[in-house]
């Protein structure tokens, strides 16, 4: 498992943004033909990158029932948020507890009272980077936890299983990881992607995301001569997000099942002024209230400026999977069971955000998301366990056995 994890991870995805191509940056397909090669190497025949950079492969069934298709999911990309070239990850094994000092530079500190989750890994081995990048343990843990699980299922004949599909991602960290997926030609029922952090968890649920978009038009005069005239479209844009909610409703007040309304642009002039805001909740009538709210808050500003106008749109970004999820209980009762297998207690969470299932759960493909050991990602203190990824794969395993008992 270290090995396959250190091969991975020394291989720069950086993806980028800025690129309008896809894969975003070449580099990917490096670690793409990587993996479809050794999936090849494993008697996987059909294991093949694309031109997109997307890597599929399928472990047939084994066994006579007829066991739904499902996939195991993880990215190759790392985020552009930190940089990905020359990693140079460095173990500590058998981890006696207290702070980490990254040994190229030593301002780098995983400490203690800030990870956590370091408490739970006493005696285990901790994978880091050296301090001057990040470690890409998003995703690559979840790569090579499903690279081995493919591996063992090949091995060992006699655990039976139905067919199994794997699927790599290029773009995931800037939001197109499925774009170019083919899941006609992936052909799985249900999917899951290997892709969380703490060790036990899944995660159901992501955010319900609308953008609300409010144009404010003014009233423009000469400023020598604008007494009683002018109502400035920037003050009213102003006074709009100076009347937001301040103790609740925002990302920096709110955690858990609480949504709020989070301004992410403003532009304008004395005329007319454009405010942007993401708006969040794990209910569509969360997402109402809040929308409700704010056009409150923005009638309330207009009768202010009486001689202004304004319009407020609100465009669907993208919605919680649990809606879809829940209507097929047994992909998340068979993945407890898995993670009940390996010992873990599993804990069902939900995640302040989107993922790649849940874009695939609305395109047809159920697909919550399991851990895959990985913390303090996107950061040069990012960190994964050797154990935690073992116990990853052993998930995997079970989950394919599970399937097919149930079936
Ligand atoms: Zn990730």
């Amino acid at each position: 498992m270290t090995e396959r994890f250190l091969r991975y991870a020394v291989i720069d995805t950086q993806s980028d943004p800025a690129s309008p191509t896809c894969p975003s940056t070449a580099k990917q397909k490096n670690l793409g033909a990587l993996l479809a090669r050794e999936l090849q190497e494993m008697g996987i025949h059909d294991a093949h990158l694309d031109k997109h950079g997307y890597v599929y492969a399928t472990i047939p069934a084994n066994t006579d029932k007829h066991v739904p298709v499902i996939c195991f999911c993880s990215h190759m990309d790392t985020s552009p948020d930190c940089t990905g070239k020359d990693v140079k990850p460095q173990i500590v094994r058998n981890y006696r507890g207290g702070d980490i000092v990254l040994p190229a530079d030593p301002t780098q500190i995983i400490r203690a009272a800030e990870h956590a989750a370091l408490k739970d890994q006493i005696g285990n081995d901790i994978i880091t980077t050296d301090g001057t990048t990040l470690l890409g343990a998003d995703n690559k843990a979840g790569l090579a936890e499903i690279m081995d699980a493919a591996q063992f299922l090949i091995d060992n004949p006699q655990v039976r299983h139905g067919e199994i599909k794997i699927l790599f991602t290029p773009d995931e960290e800037i939001g197109r990881g499925v774009d170019k997926a083919d899941l006609k030609k992936l052909g799985a029922d249900f999917a899951y992607t290997i892709d969380g952090e703490t060790a036990g968890n899944i995660e159901d649920e992501t955010f319900s995301a609308d953008a609300a978009t409010i144009t404010i038009e003014g009233v423009s005069t000469h400023p020598g001569f604008a007494k009683g005239k002018m109502e400035h479209a920037i003050k009213i844009a102003a006074a709009i997000i100076d009347r937001l909610p301040k103790d609740t409703c925002s990302p920096e007040t709110t955690e858990g099942k609480h949504g709020f309304l989070h301004p992410i642009g403003i532009t304008g002039a004395l005329e007319n002024a454009t405010v942007s805001l993401i708006v969040r909740d794990f209910t569509d009538a969360g997402l109402k209230e809040k929308e409700a709210l704010l056009e409150g808050i923005v009638k309330a500003v207009m009768k202010d400026f009486p001689r202004s106008t304004y319009r407020l749109k609100v465009k669907q970004q993208y919605r919680n999977m649990k809606q879809v999820i829940d209507r097929h209980p047994e992909i998340i009762d068979n993945a407890m069971e898995a993670i009940r297998r390996t010992g873990l207690t599993p804990v069902k969470s939900s995640i302040r955000g989107g993922t790649d299932g849940s874009r695939l759960s609305f395109m047809g493909l159920p697909c919550p998301n399991i851990f895959a050991g990985q913390h303090a990602f996107h950061s040069r203190l990012e960190w994964v366990s050797v154990q935690d990824m073992e116990k990853a794969t052993q998930t995997i395993v079970y989950l394919a056995m599970v399937w097919e008992e149930r079936a």
